[in-house]
Order: structure tokens, then C-alpha cells, then sequence
């Protein structure tokens, strides 16, 4: 295989367009294929860390984002059942780290990140659904669903955790399994609550039946996000929906019952004015498996796709980062090394995070009072442990690792 010059991006999620933009940069021609019929328009806020900023910072971004979104340098953390803080959990910091961490709507960041794909010249086709690939000596190309092909010297897998390119050519046999816990969550107004707000950009209120999630989500702090995360036995679907009329009424019902409001009531008012709920169960991959096949990589949630409250999308980016600077750097008959170099490199980073976020997910399922009274106690020394990883865990810097 000789340098690549096109890439085949499949996938306009998170990863592609990072990915697009990166490799543009180092010369290879870009063009992104997404299956949805335009750019999402629902998604929650999601947390942008320290090494997410990094990389919109390098990308010429991070102006709009921070117009977007709310900075947060740490998260309290609550008690529900006393109302008492537990301590504050560092999550990134300007001093420390660089950057502090964003809370920004998906949408939002989504929106940013194509306008700037755009503006490099890279083309996204959209009902573009990838259902094979096929490789040759020369070349490889993506199958979609209308009966159309594409075909570049590389194809970048960005089809998120039920990647097709995965499912269809990398590796079969790595299917995502449901984790048992399911978020629901909306967006509520500031306006709409009366009663005191007891934090100050992000809260985690922790609760024997899982953890509630307020933090504001934009940068003048007018909207707040919502998101319970709880043991849910039963999954319905794969993929995250809107939940409407009287089953949201009922949804919004049972995470009233679930978080006791009593000690902190604005919990009651944020959850009562979510506009609208959305309900979505999370799978995992599970750890290791394969990333690369042929000219094909897999990147972001295709391949690593590990429990929320990670950094699953400052992966992504560093993803999109390493795989553009050994592009470049790789002598032009040395390009078949890349993609094993890539895996190589990259699989001790995420296996630190997997394990790290694994661990965080489980002090979401439901426990008996008894248990959580006791955590309750000694969450200090967790959030120590956390502390110390989050710290080391920002601090890295994709750029500067050795090739
Ligand atoms: C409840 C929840 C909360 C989270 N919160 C955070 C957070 O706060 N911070 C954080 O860093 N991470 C968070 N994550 C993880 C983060 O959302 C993912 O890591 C990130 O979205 C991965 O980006 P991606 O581009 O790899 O995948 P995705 O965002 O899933 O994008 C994949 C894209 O590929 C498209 N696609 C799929 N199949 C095909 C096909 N066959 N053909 C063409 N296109 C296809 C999809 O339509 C989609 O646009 C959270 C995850 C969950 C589940």
C-alpha cells in the first residue's frame, strides 16, 4: 500500500468529522458518508474534557464551542437522601490541564464540527447507509444500501459502537452487549426552577437507585441538562428515543419516585420542566478485539466504546489526531505499518480509560440503603481515586506521543 491520498470516512457522527479534519490537514482527500438524512437534530449535553479541547483548539474550533457551551472545572457531588455535599470532583482544569471541560449540546458541537469539515472542502453525503466493504490490492470500497459505491485507498470506520464496518468486515464476531443501565434525560429551563440551585455549574446527586445528573449546558447557564442513569433490566431498541405523551409523563413519574427530591426540591422542578425526555439504553464493547483489517481502521465507539463517564469523545479526537500524524510521518513505502502501529500505540491509553470508566459505572446501579449509606461515608476516598486518574488522565497529550 503506498501514502494514502483518499479516505473513505464512513460515518458523520463525532469521530468522522474529526477525523476528516484531521487527515485533510496532512493532504489525504476526505469524503464522509452518514447514514441519517441530514446532521442529528436530538442528543443530550454531553461533557467535552480537557483533551477534547485540545483538539478543537488545534482544529481552529474552540472559540465557537466555548460561545456554546458551559465551562466546568469540577462536579459536586450530592447526596440525595441527606441533601449534604460529598465533595467536589475535579474534572478538568485551566491551570492543570490547559482547558477546563465544556458541557455543550451534542447538537451544538456537531454543527461546529461539520461547518469546519465544510469549510476544508471535504464533501459529506447524507442516506448513505454502509452495508459491505470490499478490498483489493489497489483500493477499498464502501457498499451502501441504494446500491452505490465509493471507493478510496483507505476507509476510516466512524459508525459508532454498532458500526457496520465492524460488524460487516473487521470483525463479526464483536457484538455490543446492553450494560444494564439506561439514561433518561432532558433539557429543563433556569427560568423554571424557584428554589435555590444547589450548584454551581454541575452536580452529580448520587441516590441508592442510581445518579441524577443536572448541569448547565450552555454558556450563559439559561438551560440545564438532566440525565438519570439507573439500572434498567429490559432494553427496547438499540438506539436512543424521544419519549412522548403519557409514557414521559410516566418516565418523569418513576425518576420522581427513584430520586426523593425532599432535601434538594429544585431536583423535583428540574426534572418536571424537561421539555421533552428522551430514553436511552447503553451498550458497551467489550474491551480489546480488532481495530484494523486491510486498508480499513476503525475509530471512536466502533472500536472502544466504553461506559459513559469516560471521555469517550476526547478518545475519539486524540483517535483522529494519531492516526493523521502517523499518516504523515510514516515513510511512503512503510504505509501497511500504520494501521498496526496505530492499534499499537493507542490500545494501553484506552484500556486505562475502559477500565477506569468501567469502575465509575458501577457506583450507578442499585444498592441496598445500608450500601449507600456507607458509600456516602467514604466517598472522599473515591473521589480521590478518581481525582488522581481524571488528573493524569487529562494531562495526556496526543501530540506530543512519541511515533
Ligand atoms: C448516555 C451517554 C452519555 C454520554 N456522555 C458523554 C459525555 O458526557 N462525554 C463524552 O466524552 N462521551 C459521552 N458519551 C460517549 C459519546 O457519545 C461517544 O463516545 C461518541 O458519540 C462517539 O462518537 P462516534 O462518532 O464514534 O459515534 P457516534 O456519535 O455514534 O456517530 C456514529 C455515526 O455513524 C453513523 N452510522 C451508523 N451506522 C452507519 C452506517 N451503516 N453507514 C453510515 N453511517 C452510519 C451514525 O448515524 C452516526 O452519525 C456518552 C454516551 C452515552 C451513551
Amino acid at each position: 500500500m503506498s501514502q494514502p491520498k483518499t479516505a473513505i470516512i464512513i460515518g458523520g457522527g463525532i469521530a468522522g468529522p474529526a477525523v476528516a479534519l484531521s487527515l485533510t490537514r496532512v493532504g489525504v482527500q476526505c469524503t464522509v458518508y452518514e447514514l441519517q438524512d441530514g446532521p442529528a437534530t436530538i442528543g443530550g449535553a454531553i461533557n467535552l474534557t480537557p483533551n477534547a479541547l485540545r483538539f478543537l483548539d488545534y482544529v481552529g474550533i474552540l472559540e465557537y464551542a466555548l460561545k456554546l457551551g458551559c465551562p466546568t472545572e469540577v462536579i459536586e457531588i450530592f447526596s440525595v437522601a441527606s441533601g449534604k455535599k460529598l465533595g467536589d470532583l475535579p474534572f478538568g482544569s485551566k491551570e492543570r490541564h490547559g482547558y477546563s471541560s465544556l458541557r455543550i449540546g451534542r447538537t451544538s458541537l456537531q454543527k461546529i464540527l461539520l461547518d469546519a469539515v465544510r469549510d476544508a472542502g471535504v464533501e459529506i453525503h447524507y442516506s448513505k447507509k454502509l452495508v459491505r466493504v470490499e478490498e483489493d490490492e489497489d483500493s477499498i470500497t464502501a457498499v451502501f444500501e441504494d446500491g452505490t459505491s465509493a471507493a478510496g485507498d483507505v476507509l476510516l470506520g466512524c459508525d459508532g459502537i454498532h458500526s457496520a464496518v465492524r460488524k460487516s468486515y473487521v470483525e463479526p464476531t464483536r457484538q455490543p452487549s446492553y450494560t444494564g443501565i439506561s439514561s433518561a434525560y432532558g433539557i429543563a429551563p433556569t427560568s423554571a426552577i424557584t428554589h435555590p440551585i444547589h450548584f454551581s455549574a454541575a452536580a452529580m446527586n448520587s441516590s441508592r437507585n442510581g445518579s441524577l445528573l443536572t448541569v448547565y449546558c450552555d454558556a450563559e447557564k439559561t438551560t440545564i441538562y438532566v440525565a438519570a442513569v439507573m439500572e434498567v433490566s429490559e432494553h427496547q431498541g438499540e438506539d436512543g428515543w424521544r419519549i412522548k405523551g403519557k409514557v414521559a409523563e410516566e418516565t418523569r413519574g418513576s425518576l420522581l419516585r427513584r430520586f426523593d427530591t425532599t432535601k434538594l426540591p429544585c431536583l423535583e422542578e428540574m426534572t418536571s420542566a424537561t421539555e421533552d425526555l428522551f430514553f436511552y439504553p447503553v451498550f458497551t464493547l467489550s474491551k480489546g478485539g480488532l481495530w484494523h483489517r486491510g486498508r480499513a481502521l476503525l475509530i471512536g465507539d466502533a472500536s472502544h466504546a466504553m461506559p459513559p463517564g469516560g471521555h469517550s469523545v476526547g478518545l475519539a479526537f486524540e483517535d483522529a489526531v494519531l492516526i493523521a500524524r502517523l499518516v504523515e510521518h510514516v515513510k511512503p513505502n512503510n504505509i501497511h505499518d500504520v494501521f498496526p502501529r496505530f492499534v499499537e500505540l493507542r490500545a494501553p491509553r484506552v484500556d486505562q480509560d475502559y477500565a477506569e470508566a468501567e469502575q465509575r459505572w458501577e457506583g450507578v446501579r442499585t444498592v441496598s440503603w445500608w450500601w449507600q449509606m456507607l458509600r456516602e461515608y467514604v466517598y472522599w476516598i473515591a473521589i480521590g481515586f478518581i481525582a488522581r486518574h481524571v488528573d493524569k488522565s487529562y494531562g495526556y497529550d496526543i501530540f506530543k506521543l512519541e511515533l
